[in-house]
């Protein structure tokens, strides 16, 4: 113990408390309630992946340290995926790196990146470990709330345009939007790319969930955007991709200076990490067209069942166009402040969910919202949406 006054935990780090996550997990845990908190899946991925990290694990491959970058198989699937999917072609030896999950991909971007004083312009409400990184760089976060507008949370474009300074860096882009589950439209990523060229910005994208898009909407990666491939690092996760958030397997594609950067960083996070899931990964990668389609199909069709449960229960219900999170208005229910009601919602029916004030600076304006995860069994989900009811006839 030090014997001075001075709080231990630094003064960047001093907001960011437990995660959110970690919170909520264990209040589910410890009251028994069904967890539609956390964004993980209650279902692994497929079984020959699963397979294949065994096999690599008993093979010996991945047992001891990859290489710095990540193995050459899971690189190039990594670069043969956004090739097929989006046309952009990637060396898979200099324009990819594989990080410890998008987290890893996350803080190394905007360590390697952003100087101290640099502004971090980022979509609010924001995942939550972006604030967390932005502090550590010594960056400075300049948020533009994502506001809702006819059932979905739109980009105000001319606000974003009024948060470039001349001190501003990096845009950190998240589509298909957690937690709103907001897709930005090709019409939006155009001006954002635009703006990003004309005023000589880097972009960091999250695209975690690129494959979870529903109805019309089209998940366009910012890179594929005229100047913005040099320009831009995009960021994978196959914790979404291929249900598998335990493996920690995330990567980067970008071009050579940027990812030699971010390595870097990375290089003294981790090193490393996940050996033989890299193989595993990289098989994954490879599935065909009908493992995506079948993906997205499936957690359609828990959206629709979440989202006729909470309907049902009184939530006025933003349906998303992506990820695998619906967030709700609570004011139908009579209620208003999102911290209260999830840490009283176990108690009330057994349910834990996630306050949406959490991802925002402006505490406020997050505050009638709430976010449920949809990627759960649906047996799981109609338990959930009965318990939910509990809300509609406690209110009437
Ligand atoms: N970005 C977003 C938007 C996420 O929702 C998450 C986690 N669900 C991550 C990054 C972290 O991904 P990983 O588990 O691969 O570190
Ligand atoms: N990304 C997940 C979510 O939004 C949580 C991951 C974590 O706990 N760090 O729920």
């Amino acid at each position: 113990m030090t014997s001075t006054a001075r709080p231990l935990l630094n003064r960047r780090l001093a907001e960011f408390g437990t995660t959110i996550f970690a919170e909520m997990s264990a209040l589910a845990l410890s009251t028994g309630s069904i967890n539609l908190g956390q964004g993980f899946p209650d279902t692994d991925g497929p079984e020959e992946v699963r397979e294949a990290a065994v096999r690599a694990l008993r093979d010996g491959r991945g047992n001891q340290y990859p290489p710095g970058p990540g193995i050459p198989e899971l690189r190039t699937a990594i670069a043969a995926h956004q090739e097929r999917r989006y046309g952009l072609s990637y060396d898979p030896d200099t324009e990819v790196l594989v990080t410890a999950g998008a987290t890893e991909a996350i803080a190394a971007a905007l360590l390697a990146l952003v100087e101290p004083g640099d502004e971090v312009v980022a979509l609010e409400p924001y995942y939550d470990s972006y604030a967390a990184c932005i502090a550590m760089a010594g960056g400075t976060r300049v948020p533009v709330t994502l506001r809702p507008h006819e059932g979905s949370f739109r980009l105000d474009l001319d606000e974003l345009r009024a948060a470039v300074t001349d001190r501003t860096r990096l845009l950190l882009i998240n589509t298909p939007h957690n937690p709103t589950g907001t897709v930005l439209t090709r019409e939006e990523l155009t001006v954002i790319a635009e703006l990003a060229v004309e005023r000589d910005l880097l972009v960091v994208t999250d695209e975690v969930y690129e494959h979870l898009v529903f109805d019309e909407a089209e998940h366009v990666p910012l890179a594929t955007f005229p100047g913005m491939r040099e320009r831009t690092v995009t960021i994978g996760s196959a914790g979404k991709t291929f249900s598998f958030t335990g493996w920690k397997v995330g990567w980067i594609s970008s071009a050579p200076g940027l990812v030699a950067a971010v390595r870097s960083a990375k290089q003294f996070l981790t090193y490393v990490a996940s050996g033989p899931f890299q193989y595993a990964v990289a098989e994954a990668l490879r599935l065909p067209d009908s493992y995506f389609a079948d993906f997205r199909a499936d957690m359609l069709a828990k959206r629709d069942l979440l989202a006729g449960g909470l309907e049902r229960a009184g939530f006025k219900v933003f349906r998303p166009a992506g990820t695998y999170f619906i967030t709700t208005d609570i004011r139908p229910l009579g209620e208003s402040d999102g911290f209260t009601f999830c840490r009283a919602l176990p108690e009330r029916c057994g349910v834990v969910a996630i306050p949406n004030a959490v991802f925002y600076d402006h505490r406020e304006q997050g505050a009638p919202f709430v976010r449920f995860a949809f990627c759960k069994r649906d047996d799981v989900l109609h338990e959930a949406a009965g318990r939910l009811r509990r809300l509609a006839s406690a209110g009437s």
